[in-house]
């Protein structure tokens, strides 16, 4: 009865506001879906990745194979995934996303991260967005990232702590520095919050973003977590930067 109920509840919303791709707002069969010229735009990353920073690699299913990038410099966090590259209909969702208040995006989001984090998920892992700072968060109302940590968590039932993280100083954008500078502005700008110190000692933990680029700023937060004693790090973003800045 509960369901026929809420089946017609449905219909009739559906009659009000008909699905439309998050996308591009076709007409589609299902909320908070991609229409078929959407999906097939975007570069899902599910053939071979780097097993360290999710980079799109050429050649068949394989087992821990890692990027140029990565045996030169192993990152600060042990593994990482991402759902989609970060171009095309995949960059247009992740700035919508961030910039443009579409916050229902985190919905379909949270299943993708689901599956492409499967490989990382280990007994007892917390997840924990990357933090903004305070004026940032003002500014923009949300942390995308958090809503995209809560959204897994919500689709995984692991436990997610928002604020395990923060970032004591605003450190500005990282648009328009090199490698080196990215990382440099990064250091030591992200802390763990002290009263959530004894939730991360021994235990794994997920990272989420939205975005990948250089690492930087994910590597600030992992060598915090490492350094509070958590057992691993890894990370899951939406969407991977297709060459590391
Ligand atoms: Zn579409
Ligand atoms: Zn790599």
């Amino acid at each position: 009865m509960q369901t026929l109920v809420a089946r017609g509840g449905r219909a009739a919303l559906h009659a009000l506001y008909p699905p439309q791709c998050v996308a591009c707002a076709a007409p589609v069969a299902e909320d908070f879906g991609l229409c078929p010229d959407c999906w097939r735009d975007v570069d899902f990353l599910d053939g071979l990745v780097c097993d360290a920073c999710g980079l799109s690699l050429p050649g068949g299913p394989e087992d821990g194979v890692l990027c140029d990038g990565c045996l030169r410099v192993p990152p600060v966090w042990s593994r990482a995934r991402a759902v989609f590259t970060y171009s095309g209909t995949g960059r247009r969702l992740v700035l919508a996303f961030k910039h443009g208040d579409r916050t229902e995006l985190h919905r379909p989001a949270g299943r993708w991260l689901k599956k492409a984090a499967e490989p990382l998920l280990l007994p007892d892992t917390l997840i924990a967005p990357v933090p903004l700072h305070w004026r940032r968060l003002l500014l923009r109302r949300y942390n995308q990232s958090a809503l995209l940590a809560q959204a897994l968590a919500r689709e995984t039932g692991i436990e997610c702590v928002v604020d395990l993280l923060h970032r004591p100083r605003s450190t500005g954008s990282q648009e328009g520095r090199d490698r080196a500078g990215r990382f440099a502005n990064m250091t030591g700008a992200i802390r763990c919050t002290p009263r959530r110190m004894a939730r991360i000692a021994g235990r794994p933990v997920l990272l989420v973003d939205d975005v990948l680029t250089s690492g930087a700023t994910l590597a600030a937060c992992a060598a915090a977590l490492r350094a509070a004693g958590a057992s691993d790090v890894t990370a899951v973003v939406l969407a991977r930067v297709a060459k590391g800045g």
